[in-house]
């Protein structure tokens, strides 16, 4: 608030880890009337990081720059979704003398289907009611993140989890152990309205049902099972539009991955492998490909928007 010495301009950062997802399974139903398809997914999030810094301002300003390998394609101004997460905080929970200077480290994959501005939405989100000194529970940030995107909630919990509706209403899932990734990425963006036109263009064919087979081997612990029941009913719009992954998803399985699939709507793809040494060996095959421009190996589940440690202590 106003007058509070943690929320002036020379007090240390609010400083955010938020991760990356990717869907295991993404159900895609008919077009609700709000003309957003039903949807039925299972996220989990994974061990690729933007990290926000948000500090006070001594005007009513928000301000967002971005750093990072692919910082020129996202926007600076007030589009960015994590200036706008920070100004609807500001509207329905603080007052409007408020300012921010939000600085994004990106590392997450833009337009790479793994909902990075979301990520960094969420992370805003929660950078901003401690910055603030807001008396905001997780419902309340639940609610302001479910009015950002479909993908918001999500970012904010990580873990596991069930969406339905858009992909907003989440309901946790217990999964045991640890899954091992390996990411293939493309610097050539998909936006994810036109692989969603390209879906319906190709007829649709899909179903919001709740991925039962998924949620049961997920919770058993055993990855070839999950590796058996990944699914992504945007896949074959998104390769339809970029058929060079096909041939990424062929190396990758060759090379050893339990199961490869398009993470949302692309164009990253995502592998499963058993262990993290055969990560490094899918990897290696991977980089040598033209059309992927970097390859991340990862785990997940990991947890959703979290203060760096010392955050708090730094600004008692
Ligand atoms: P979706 O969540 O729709 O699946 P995505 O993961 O494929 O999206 P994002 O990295 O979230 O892709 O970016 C989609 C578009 O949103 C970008 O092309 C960019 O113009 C815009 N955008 C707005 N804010 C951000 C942000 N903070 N980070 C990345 N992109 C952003």
């Amino acid at each position: 608030m106003a007058g509070n010495p943690r929320s002036t301009p020379e007090a240390p950062p609010v400083m955010v880890r938020v991760a990356a997802k990717l869907n295991l399974a993404l159900g895609v139903g008919p077009l609700g009337e709000d003309g957003y398809h039903r949807l039925a997914t299972v996220f989990e999030a994974v061990g690729i990081y933007d990290q926000i810094s948000v500090s006070a301002r001594s005007d009513d300003r928000i301000r967002v720059t971005v750093e990072g390998p692919q910082a020129e394609m996202v926007p600076q101004d007030h589009t960015n979704l994590a200036c706008r997460a920070a100004e609807l905080m500001r509207e329905r929970w603080a007052g409007p003398h408020l300012g921010a200077d939000i600085q994004i480290s990106k590392s997450i994959p833009v337009a790479g289907g793994m909902a990075g501005g979301s990520a960094d939405a969420a992370g805003t989100l929660l950078a901003c009611s401690v910055l603030w000194d807001l008396d905001t529970g997780p419902d309340d940030l639940q609610q302001l993140a479910a009015d950002l995107g479909s993908d918001v909630p999500f970012a904010l919990v990580g873990g596991v989890a069930l969406g339905r509706g858009r992909g907003e209403h989440l309901v946790p899932v217990i999964s045991r152990g640890t899954h091992h990734w390996v990411f293939a990425t493309s610097e050539r963006g998909l936006s994810t309205p036109t692989v969603y036109r390209r879906f319906d263009e190709l007829g649709g064919a899909g179903g919001d049902w709740v991925p039962t087979a998924l949620i049961a081997a997920l919770t058993s612990g055993d990855v070839e099972t999950v590796s058996h029941c990944l699914g992504n009913d945007l896949q074959d719009a998104a390769l339809d539009l970029r058929p060079d992954l096909s041939a990424v998803l062929r190396t990758g399985v060759e090379a050893g991955a339990l199961a490869g699939l398009v993470s949302g709507s692309g164009p990253t793809v995502a592998f499963l492998v058993g262990e993290e040494a055969a990560g490094r060996t899918v990897a290696k095959a991977l980089v040598e490909l033209d059309q992927v421009d970097d390859v991340r190996v990862v785990r997940g589940p990991v947890p959703g928007a979290q203060l760096l440690p010392g955050t708090l202590q730094a600004r008692m």
